[in-house]
């Protein structure tokens, strides 16, 4: 068998090298020739999702990104219970409440869930309180940024997080997005 005839994945590629590659871009940086390699990668992981070759470890957090927006299927109305503890001098409105700002702050799902990470939440929440930033958040209408799930390669999930994170920012009419995790 010529190495044009060979399969590209479990022959020329294992499986386990294509779902290593974190995609963080260190090898491309410092390539002196600029072969870029990661776009291929994660097109080669397209193509296994399409054909069910998801590895066992992905499938729970990718079903519970489906259908709560959240990787480790928590409730969505628990997305803002860290506001709950908030010293009285933040104030955060919750745009499902009904509420209107001028700015959205994007939380993502481990800062809403996270235990130590929702530190992070109330820090920048109590930071914007201070700055007399006019703002809110999407609360249990957040979905999960879907960095992640693009770099899986389950682009049709990552599509449909995106249109629902597009439909509940638009809704509330704000003309400033913070976030300290970037929509893909
Ligand atoms: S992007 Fe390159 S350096 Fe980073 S994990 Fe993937 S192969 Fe390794």
């Amino acid at each position: 068998m010529t190495p044009k005839d060979e399969p590209l994945i479990g022959s020329i590629l294992s499986e386990d090298e294509i779902w290593s590659c974190t995609t963080c871009g260190a090898c491309e940086a410092e390539c002196p020739i600029f072969i870029e390699y990661i776009d291929k990668i994660v097109d080669l992981r397209r193509g296994m999702v399409d054909e069910g070759l998801v590895p066992q470890s992905l499938q729970k957090p990718l079903k519970a990104l489906e259908k709560r927006g959240n990787p480790w299927g928590k409730m969505e109305k628990k997305r803002a219970e860290w506001t709950k503890t908030l010293p009285e001098t933040c104030d955060v409105k919750l745009f499902e409440n009904g509420d209107e700002a001028q700015t959205l702050y994007f939380v993502d799902s481990i800062t809403s869930y996270d235990d130590r990470m929702q530190n992070i939440a109330r820090a920048t929440a109590c930071l914007l309180s201070a700055a007399g930033e006019d703002f809110g958040i999407l609360g249990k209408d957040e979905k999960d940024s879907g960095n992640e799930i693009r770099r899986f390669g389950e682009e049709m999930l990552f599509q449909d997080i995106k249109f629902q994170n597009t439909e509940a920012i638009l809704g509330t009419g704000v003309t400033k997005i913070i976030t300290a995790d970037p929509l893909p």
